[in-house]
């Protein structure tokens, strides 16, 4: 099973790809949680794109292709994966082809009203990337992670500012992408609107009829 979570930011991507992937114990592959892991841990890769995710701009794509195709040779992926937030450019759909065999992409829409109220609420526990929303999707504890306890964080580009770059920059180079996967019969439609647990029973349907 290889799956593409498209969608603009704050969709509910990833947090929809971490029970997807649990369901079906493949890994969920976001290239936003690997350039992070690469700042926080202050690798030559992290040193290179900081000042890049806090803009809002892309990743430059054949840096981002090296990385997606190294990982997606490794052993767990044999299996299946889900990408999430890769491929955000035509550049990058098109050197995907080159090595993997997807068969399902799910668009993930909603208004750029909802999206601004997801990203301003998000946050999220820095070392596991895992994901909470302050109304939407609480932790058990006010500001703290379920598992470790540890302090939660907005994300730094998760900034009006920010924001604003990279929903212009979702509209421009990744949007596109829709026609390109509509075009090859294997885009499929998701309300990104409703809650979680909806949300992810949709997804479970259109996995079970593909
Ligand atoms: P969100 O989940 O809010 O859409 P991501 O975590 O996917 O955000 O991405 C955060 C940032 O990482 C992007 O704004 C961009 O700078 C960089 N990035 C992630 N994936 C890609 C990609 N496929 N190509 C280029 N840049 C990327
Ligand atoms: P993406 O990976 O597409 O950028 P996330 O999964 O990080 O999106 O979700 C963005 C924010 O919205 C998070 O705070 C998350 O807890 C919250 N969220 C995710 N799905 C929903 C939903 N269906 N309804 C309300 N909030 C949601």
């Amino acid at each position: 099973m290889q799956l593409i979570f498209l969608g603009p930011p704050g969709a509910g991507k990833g947090t929809m790809a971490t029970r997807v992937a649990d369901d079906h114990d493949i890994p969920h592959i976001s290239t936003g949680d690997i350039f992070r892991y690469n700042i926080n841990n202050k690798t030559a890769l992290g040193l290179q794109v900081k000042s890049i995710l806090d803009s809002g701009e892309l990743v430059p794509d054949g840096l981002t292709i090296d990385l997606v195709r190294d990982r997606l040779g490794q052993e767990d992926c044999s299996k299946g994966f889900i990408l999430d937030g890769f491929p955000r450019t035509i550049a990058q759909a098109e050197a995907l082809e080159s090595f993997s065999d997807i068969r399902c992409v799910l668009n993930f829409s909603l208004s750029d009203e909802i999206i601004v109220d997801r990203l301003s609420g998000r946050r999220v526990h820095k070392s596991s990337g895992r994901t909470y929303h302050v109304l939407h999707n609480p932790p058990k504890v006010s500001g703290k992670d379920d598992v470790t306890g540890e302090e939660l964080i907005v994300r730094s580009d998760d900034q009006v500012d920010s924001v604003r770059k990279r929903l212009s920059v979702y509209y421009e180079q990744t949007a596109p992408l829709k026609e390109f996967y509509q075009n090859k019969g294997i885009l499929h439609e998701v309300d990104a609107t409703p809650p979680p647990d909806e949300v992810y029973e949709s997804i479970k349907t259109i996995l079970a009829e593909t």
